[in-house]
């Protein structure tokens, strides 16, 4: 007999906290119970009861190629058929750090992690250990994992579930992280005149992913970056959404801005655990063995991670490839405007190469408070009119959408179609 999402849940509920094993799939930003998926090819899965999604959450971003690639597929299986892990080190991790100091051009050396978290908590801790300072600088709606300093005023789940600051974390951790909006260069530079020399760090989504998609504003990322020489101040540009993504080198080479210490995860292990961190030489040997700051990790660099990640660096390296993804990314948010404004619902859409946010406002949202009074309620409606349609959105309006190389002008109109009926339902309402 086929199981039901429902069921599964009801079953999830009784062993795992929430029925989940990450707050967000859990669709408390929607309602409703999560649904259960089952197999995935390109731009589609297949819930446990066989319904088809085109699906623009891609994993939460490693499926950038599109589901379950043969080629990213057929890499695993040959590491699987050598070993599924030494603990000692391997041929194909010097392989991957080659690619990405070779694609990164700031990054000399590259650590590998098993997560995004772990690789932002380790550049924290490196950037306190080179400078010898405490306090950190993070933006208002910025999500950089579940670390204890990283937890105040977070965006994504932490958001979802109006939670931005954790329960559990010592006022002593919080009290070094200085939280501001984010795109207002004049209350980091009013901050920086007060504290500067004690700042260790200042950590920003070079486009914030995790309170929808909000892109930097134009001289918001060049302001950081002179701060930072100013107070000789390590600038962090957490890439884990958007590196390899909204350009091959990531943000900063598409707004032309070169962080000292950048960190990785997603696309960067192909859909498998995996997270990473790289910089100038000089601030990275100060990482255990050489140097003093202790970072370490079971599984980093495991080789079946590294051959899916590594794999998947080959492939989107290939020319035209992030071209291809802005045009289909254009191509979609621009027919959802033209849609939406023959609906007369009233929607913002951020789009930067690869990745989108959709509001239902009347004002521009360019900031963390203007994605708060946006219509999140609206939202959780659209989401489940598109996925009754069998579209899969992000179960929360305070997450980015992204779009792969497997999403063809067949998958983009379909989801406009369905958009369309949707959108017109809204306006009834
Ligand atoms: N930084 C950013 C910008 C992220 O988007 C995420 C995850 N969405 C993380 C860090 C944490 O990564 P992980 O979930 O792999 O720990």
């Amino acid at each position: 007999m086929t199981q039901t999402s429902h069921d599964l849940f009801k079953a999830a509920r009784q062993c795992i906290p929430g029925g989940v094993n990450s707050p967000v799939r859990a669709f408390r930003g929607v309602g409703g119970d999560p649904i259960f998926m089952d197999h995935s090819e390109g731009a589609y899965f297949w819930d446990v009861e066989g319904k088809r999604y085109i699906d623009y959450v891609g994993s939460w971003g490693p499926m950038i190629l599109g589901h379950n690639h043969p080629e990213v597929r057929a890499a695993v299986h040959a590491q699987v058929d050598k070993g599924l892990g030494f603990g000692a080190p391997t041929a194909i991790e010097v392989d991957m750090a080659e690619m990405v100091c070779r694609l990164i051009p700031g990054i000399e050396l590259l650590r590998m992690t098993s997560s995004g978290t772990e690789a932002v908590m380790s550049a924290i801790r490196l950037a306190r250990g080179y400078t010898g300072r405490d306090k950190i600088i993070k933006f208002e709606g910025n999500y950089h994992g579940h670390s204890d300093s990283l937890l105040v005023k977070a965006g994504s789940g932490a958001l979802t579930l109006g939670q931005p600051s954790s329960a559990g974390i010592p006022r002593e951790v919080s009290q070094d992280t200085l939280v501001l909006p984010y795109n207002d260069l004049s209350a980091v530079e009013q901050m920086m005149q007060q504290y500067g020399f004690d700042v260790a760090t200042i950590i920003v989504e070079p486009v914030a992913g995790n309170m929808g998609c909000v892109p930097p504003e134009p001289g918001f990322l060049e302001g950081l970056r002179a701060l930072c020489d100013q107070y000789e101040t390590i600038l962090i540009f957490d890439e884990v959404m958007t590196g390899f993504r909204v350009a091959l080198g990531g943000a900063q080479s598409l707004y032309g801005v070169r962080p000292d210490l950048t960190t990785f995860g997603k696309i960067i292990g192909g859909g498998l655990p995996v997270g990473a961190l790289g910089g100038p030489r000089e601030i990275m040997e100060y990482l255990a063995p050489n140097g003093p700051v202790y970072q370490a990790g079971t599984l980093s660099g495991n080789p079946v991670a590294m051959a899916a990640g590594l794999k998947t660096l080959q492939l989107l390296s290939e020319p035209g490839f992030h071209d291809k993804l802005a045009v289909q990314t254009r191509k979609l948010c621009d027919g959802l405007a033209e849609r939406a404004k023959a609906a007369s619902v009233p929607l913002q859409i951020n789009q930067v190469p690869a990745m989108f946010g959709w509001f239902f406002s009347d004002e521009p949202v360019r900031g963390f408070d203007a994605v708060m009074r946006a219509d999140s309620q609206r939202y959780a409606r659209f989401f489940h009119g598109l996925l009754a349609q069998g579209v899969y959105l992000a179960p929360s309006a305070y997450e980015a959408g992204f779009v792969s190389a497997a999403h063809g002008d067949a998958e983009i109109k379909a989801t406009l179609d369905a958009a369309e009926l949707v959108l017109a339902q809204l306006k009834e309402e």
